[in-house]
This record gives C-alpha cells, sequence and structure tokens, in this order.
C-alpha cells in the first residue's frame, strides 16, 4: 500500500458501470475507513491513462458497444496489465470479467481480444440472456461467505487450466457453461458474473481486496447491519419457491 493510503482505481466509469457497480467501489471505500485506514478514489474515464500505482482496480459491466471501446482502450493503454504484473488487486464484474480474459464476442459479432490477465474466454449464449438472482459457494481456499448477487449477460465464459472458478452456483447460471462454475480468479485477479453491486450484498469480497491490499490476514471487526439485511433479503428472494 502506498504512503499508508489506499488508492482504489475505479477503472472506466464512463463506459462501464451501467449497472450499478459503482457500489463497489463505495463499498471498499466505505469497509476501509470502517477501519480507519486512510484511502482515496481514482476514477478513472476512458480518456485518461490508467494509473500503474494504485492498490485495487475495479471495472464494471457494460453493455456490448461500451465494452468493446473499453477493451480497445484498455489495449492500447497498458496500464491495467502493467499494474497487474506489479501485483496489483483487480476485481472485475460482467463486461470488466470478460474483458480481462484473452478474448469476448463483441456488439459487431466479431472475436475482439481481451487484456489475457485471466485464462478465460467468453463466446455468445446461444440460449436465453442469463438474467436473474445467483447463490453461489465460494471457492473454500478463500474462506468467503455464500456470494449473492443479479446477473444479466449473454456472453458464455470458458475456464482455462490458468484459474480456478471463484465459486459454485447453486441459483442461477454464472459462467453460463452448464458447469456450474461463476467467474473465475488467479493470485490477485478476480472475475465475476454478479452485480448487485456484489460488494453491498457480499462485504466480506471488499475486506477480502483490503486484507489482500495490507497483505494481512485479518481485519479489526467492522459493522454489517446493513449489508446483512440487504444479504438475507436477496437470499430469502433467490431461495423462495416460485
Ligand atoms: N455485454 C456483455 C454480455 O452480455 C456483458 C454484460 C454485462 O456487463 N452485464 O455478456
Amino acid at each position: 500500500m502506498s504512503e499508508s493510503t489506499l488508492r482504489v482505481v475505479w477503472v472506466y466509469p464512463d463506459l462501464l458501470s451501467t449497472y450499478g457497480d459503482r457500489g463497489n467501489a463505495l463499498v471498499v471505500e466505505r469497509r476501509a475507513r470502517q477501519r480507519h485506514l486512510n484511502v482515496t478514489r481514482i476514477d478513472v474515464r476512458s480518456d485518461q491513462a490508467v494509473p500503474t500505482s494504485g492498490d485495487i482496480y475495479l471495472i464494471g459491466g457494460g453493455e456490448d458497444r461500451p465494452q468493446r471501446l473499453a477493451a480497445e482502450r484498455l489495449r492500447n493503454d497498458t496500464g491495467l496489465v502493467r499494474a497487474s504484473e506489479n501485483g496489483a488487486i483487480i476485481f472485475a464484474v460482467c463486461a470488466g470479467y470478460q474483458i480481462l480474459g484473452h478474448e469476448f464476442v463483441n456488439d459487431l459479432g466479431q472475436r475482439e481480444p481481451g487484456l489475457g490477465l485471466l485464462d478465460v474466454w467468453t463466446t455468445r449464449g446461444e440460449g436465453e440472456r442469463c438474467v436473474g438472482d445467483v447463490l453461489a459457494d465460494v471457492d473454500p481456499t478463500l474462506g468467503l461467505p455464500q456470494l449473492t448477487g443479479f446477473e444479466n449477460h449473454q456472453g458464455v465464459t470458458h475456464l482455462g487450466q490458468g484459474v480456478n472458478p471463484l465459486a459454485r452456483v447453486t441459483a442461477g447460471r454464472g459462467n453460463g457453461t452448464g458447469d456450474g462454475t461463476e467467474g473465475a480468479w488467479r493470485d490477485t485477479v478476480f472475475g465475476t458474473y454478479l452485480h448487485g453491486p456484489v460488494m453491498a450484498r457480499n462485504p466480506a469480497v471488499a475486506d477480502m481486496l483490503i486484507k489482500l491490499a495490507l497483505d494481512v490476514n485479518a481485519l479489526p471487526p467492522a459493522d454489517t447491519t446493513w449489508y446483512d439485511a440487504l444479504r438475507s433479503e436477496r437470499i430469502a428472494a433467490t431461495t423462495r419457491p416460485a
């Protein structure tokens, strides 16, 4: 962490914040402040260079055209890739997750290169769009409680050998491959299909990113009343029989 200030970089709010993923930046900031940490949030628009000095990079979801523009810009900019090579923590949602992979299908129906930071690739699903609430059990090595979130995507993401699934769905579609996997991760790079925004429903995810940034195994306890209420409401709504 630089100069005892946690630097949270929100990548391309002008292109990739269609689905309320701004909430993730707010929750990471809030969870850090609850532990009396100094936090700076840096919002990087797509006409600005991505700084390489951030601790935690957040990337949201977006519609197909902005997703293509964001991928083009991030490939040319190279800041995010360099930050990742320096060990930065990256958490990306949906379109952002697809961009972290090797390729995805863009709004013109063409294969668009991603950044190759996660060993995944995304094809266009032939079936119905994956839309709805999700519940998922997280990779046990990450030690997180069940995830709750909302997915909305046409892309189907395939995982290579270089990543692990972030979680396995018990409700919803996740990566859409039919194998129950949801998201992917390796080292300090994470991708998920969950909006919600995911941190507001799962503050333990924000805490995990902060722990990685501080290089500690635990954080002081912090109140989760509001988050718990939202979690129980959404978990009950997702498991209730139709
Ligand atoms: N455009 C992508 C898809 O439909 C991502 C959508 C999203 O970010 N919610 O797969």
